[in-house]
Order: C-alpha cells, then structure tokens, then sequence
C-alpha cells in the first residue's frame, strides 16, 4: 500500500534533460517521488494528474516562461499553496525574479550544488508537510511524533493503527482545514489505489475512538456535505 505521507512528492520542471535526470536522480535517492516535466505546459497538466508536495522550477523553460507557470501556478486555489523553488542561471536574474513578484518561495542560482538544493526542498516541506519530514506536530493536548510514530494526548500513549496514523498526522498539518473524502483517499491511501470513499469514514470512525480512548472532546469535526476537519 503507498504510504504517500512518507515520500513527499515533487514536480520537476526542467527543460535540459541532462540537468533534470541528474536532479530526479538526486531527489529519488532521498526518498522523494519525482514527476518530471520538460516544459511549463506539460507542468501544468501534471500538477492536477499527480498534485506535488513541492515543486522545482526552472526559469528558463522554451515557450511557456517558468515566471507565467509559477504565477498561474500561485493564481489557481488549488495549488497556491505549494511551494515553488524557483531555478535560474544568474543571480541577476535572481532579483529580477524577485522584483516581477511571481510568488515563488525560493530560488536557487545555477550552477547550484545538489546539497544545497535538497536542503531547500526539505526546508520546504518542513514547512508545510512537517510530518513528512519527521517532525513533531502539536495540536491542542495531541502530540504526534512522525520520526517514531509515537501519538500522545495529554501525554498518555495511545494505540493508532498505520492508516488512522496517517490520516492525524494529515489532519494535524493543517489543522482547521476541511478534508473531502477523496482528498483524503489521495493523501492517506495514495493515488493509485482503489478505495471505496466509505473507507474513509471507518477509519475516521476508529480515528476518534483511538484519540478519545482516555477522555477528552472529539476533536474531527464533520463537516455536513463535505468531509472532515480538525477542530
Ligand atoms: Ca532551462
């Protein structure tokens, strides 16, 4: 079963094949899922087909600027949150970048080193996929250590299966947001696997009975025609 949580995905947005597998190479080897597109057109349809964690854009990209991909990109609710590091050749170019306010979280100036670029990402996702990266998530009295799978609510262990572990620690990166059913088939269960959106609610279901095992408030939230919610 894809544990998408564990191996955060990026969209690779590289037009010189050469640089592009070298990079894919690099990110696959520290565990990340790579989609690799060779120009902004392609990009934007693959981030609706496969919806990356991070995204790693290169400027210079043939007909479609990696400027106009990354400002559609930051413009559509869908994806504005993700991050984008921006590539480009020349520091120069750098503070133009900047100064056309395309959005990007980041940028890196060719020739970058692979370290330093990784460093990047991972800076990113701590960010905004913090379980992913191993971090320790808190949200009212729950405590989730993503490096040792250790949950606790007011510091008594509980007893979480893989999945409902899963589905906390989605939760517990963005409390408050609402969650349809098949965002969460997405990010839980993976792309590629075929669950009934019933599921879901089973595991919601033996979520809440784990988090409440020692007393306290419910804190998932049903959300009436659109799904679930943390607090
Ligand atoms: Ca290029």
């Amino acid at each position: 079963m894809a544990a998408s949580d564990h191996h955060p995905s990026v969209l690779l947005v590289e037009d010189e094949p050469a640089q592009r597998e070298v990079l894919a190479y690099n990110l696959e080897a520290e565990g990340f899922r790579v989609t690799k597109a060779g120009n902004g057109e392609e990009a934007l349809v693959l981030v609706d087909e496969y919806p990356p964690d991070v995204i790693v854009l290169d400027w210079m990209l043939p007909n479609l600027s990696g400027i106009e991909v990354c400002r559609r990109l930051k413009t559509r609710s869908e994806t504005r949150a993700v991050p984008i590091i921006m590539l480009s050749a020349r520091s120069e170019e750098v503070d133009r970048v900047r100064g056309l306010e395309t959005g990007a979280d980041d940028y890196v100036v060719k020739p970058y080193s692979v370290v330093e670029l990784m460093a990047r990402v991972r800076a990113q996702l701590r960010r905004t996929r913090p379980a992913s990266m191993g971090e320790v998530l808190e949200y009212e009295d729950i405590r989730l250590d993503a490096e040792t799978h250790r949950v606790t609510r007011s510091d008594a262990p509980l007893k979480l299966g893989p999945t409902e572990f899963r589905l906390l620690s989605t939760f517990m990166e963005k409390p408050g947001r609402v969650w349809t059913r098949e965002q969460l088939l997405d990010r839980v269960w993976g792309r590629d696997v075929y669950v009934d959106t019933r599921t879901v609610d089973v595991h919601v279901g033996r979520l809440r009975k784990a988090l409440c095992y020692h007393g306290g408030e419910d804190p998932v939230r049903t959300v009436r025609g659109a799904g679930y919610a943390l607090g």
